[in-house]
């Protein structure tokens, strides 16, 4: 996968099409992977924070999620051309699942939340298996953990705002034998409404 620097912060040169066959690449190959969106906020604070442009660096993906990122890349002569925000990656995934049989695990938000975003995905993309939720405000995280490691999803969204959701991902990727995980910041709160 080509990649951009911008501030010393990778950028794939990608769009939604583009980076959806990535995901089924590795839900098949089933190389533990993560995406992570990246805007001028993230390369912004990575600036002074030398673990987070690591953390950012060190992601499988990096979505260019703010427009300023293309603006820079066109500015620059790059080649990323569009935003492949992580809302609307995070509805292609659930559709792309519907039809692969993914199974998904919503990870994040306050109480009840991912539930009833799950409701919503399942009205929306027929067949989805979402086969748990849980919200982003637990207290034993060895527990979340082992229940992500029971129900086995190809994919592990993770809403619980960055750069906390990255850092959760990283510390954890190894162990949860999950394909896929991904930030996916507020986007349960704006399923819901
Ligand atoms: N959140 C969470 N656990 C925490 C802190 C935040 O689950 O310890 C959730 C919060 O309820 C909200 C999301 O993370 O649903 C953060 O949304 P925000 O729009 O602030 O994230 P951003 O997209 O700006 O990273």
């Amino acid at each position: 996968m080509i990649k951009e620097k911008y501030l010393g912060v990778e950028v794939c040169c990608v769009n939604q099409k583009s980076v959806l066959c990535e995901v089924e690449n590795i839900v098949e190959k089933r190389k533990p992977s993560f995406i992570v969106a990246i805007n001028p906020e993230k390369i912004m604070k990575a600036q002074k924070d030398t673990d987070l442009l690591n953390l950012l660096n060190s992601a499988d993906i990096q979505i260019p999620d703010g427009i300023g990122v293309v603006i820079a890349s066109r500015l620059k002569g790059g080649n990323i051309r569009n935003r492949v925000t992580g809302i609307d990656l995070m509805q292609n995934i659930c559709k792309k699942s519907s039809e692969k049989g993914y199974s998904i695990f919503l990870l994040g938000a306050k109480i009840g939340v991912a539930e009833k975003a799950s409701k919503i995905l399942m009205e929306k993309y027929n067949g989805i298996k979402i086969v748990g939720v849980r919200d982003g405000y637990f207290k034993n995280e060895d527990e979340v953990v082992e229940e992500i490691k029971r129900v086995k999803p190809d994919i592990l969204f993770v809403a619980m705002g960055s750069p906390k959701q990255e850092y959760w991902i990283k510390k954890n990727i190894d162990n949860l034998s999950v394909p896929l995980c991904m930030g996916i910041g507020g986007s349960l709160d704006v399923i819901c409404g």
